[in-house]
């Protein structure tokens, strides 16, 4: 080796040891041969420590299998790969020490795995590529978080927080298809406050309000956490319980009834009492749409307000056509 040749190997050490992102080379069995600064700065073991020692003594947390397999497929097709922080946020485990990011507690990592051949051709030595991507992860997961919840505000109705009537709908169209094929039964129940444009007139329009809560709370308190509920329109609401059959549906919404006309809503000083029709309509195959549905719900509902409300009323099934 010559003097400029050895200089230069000199400089290469340095900038290696300086440089921003991890690097490691092993062995054949895995052995570390080198340890960069960035390495030694976030493990806290120095090279020394290191060198010479199998990786999974010295990292006892590393996925192993996983580990073995990426450097094996890197070893045997001599090519390099690469594994990103969505696949596996770290490979090694650093803290995260950047206040910026405070959200996460450790470092995230992408890694590129890069075979080194000897000048027989033979890949005696992988090297490993550390790179700090945390800032990037941190950005992208706030991102996913704040349109997820974008998304959750767009789906709910702002009084009730049950699902709106667009979101509700969706939903209710998608149940019908999957019925569709399933056959399974089911059962739409759409309700109404009786004379609610009275309690506006009486005690006011945030009155209300409180009323149109209170109803959407007691809906959530008797429905299972399977069963979907939406505000259909101001006072007037639907549920889809799944899996249920009408004997059991005229339960639901016969607790339902009971429930609300039982216990009058306190409003500031006044006691509103109040009552709801409701109308049922089993899925059936003479349905065929999930707008046809709806419509069977209705037209039930209307029944138990023609017939004195404060009542169910359950669709009847339309009779068979074939004689
Ligand atoms: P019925 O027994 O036939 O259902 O009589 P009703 O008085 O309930 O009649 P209707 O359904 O036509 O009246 C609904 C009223 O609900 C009309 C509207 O002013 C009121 N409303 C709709 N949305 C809201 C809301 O978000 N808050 C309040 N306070 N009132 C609403
Ligand atoms: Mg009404
Ligand atoms: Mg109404």
């Amino acid at each position: 080796m010559s003097g400029s040749d050895f200089r230069e190997m000199h400089w290469m050490i340095t900038m290696i040891h300086h440089i921003d992102v991890g690097l490691v080379v092993l062995d054949k069995n895995y052995r570390i041969e080198v340890w960069n600064g960035f390495m030694k700065n976030h493990s806290g073991l120095t090279p020394d420590q290191v060198r010479n020692r199998e990786i999974f003594k010295v990292y006892p947390d590393l996925p192993e299998q996983w580990f073995r397999h990426k450097l094996d497929s890197a070893r045997l097709l001599k090519s390099r790969s690469f594994t990103t922080w969505e696949q596996r946020p770290y490979v090694f485990r650093f803290q995260n020490y950047r206040p910026i990011t405070g959200s996460s507690s450790y470092m995230y990592q992408n890694m590129t795995v890069v075979p080194l051949q000897s000048l027989t051709g033979e890949v005696e030595h992988i090297a490993l590529i550390i790179y700090d991507v945390t800032d990037e992860a941190v950005n992208k997961i706030e991102q996913k978080l704040a349109n997820s919840r974008l998304q959750e505000i767009s789906r709910t109705d702002a009084l009730t927080q049950l699902f709106n009537r667009g979101h509700w709908e969706e939903q209710l169209r998608q149940e019908f298809a999957r019925m569709q094929r399933s056959h399974r039964p089911s059962t739409l129940i759409m309700l109404d406050i009786d004379h609610f444009k009275k309690v506006n007139d009486e005690f006011g329009h945030p009155a209300g309000d409180e009323v149109i809560r209170e109803v959407a709370r007691r809906i959530k308190r008797t429905k299972r956490s399977t069963d979907i509920a939406g505000r259909y329109g101001g006072e007037e609401f639907a549920v889809l319980l799944l899996d249920t059959e009408p004997d059991q549906a005229m339960y639901f919404a016969e607790r339902l009834r009971k429930a609300i006309a039982k216990k009058a809503v306190e409003f500031e000083q006044h006691s509103i009492k109040l009552t709801i029709s409701i109308g049922i309509s089993q899925n059936s195959p003479d349905i065929d749409s999930a707008q046809a549905w709806i419509e069977r719900a209705d037209e039930a509902l209307y029944t138990s307000k023609r017939e004195g409300r404060n009542r169910v009323t359950m669709s009847p099934n339309k009779p068979h056509m074939n004689h």
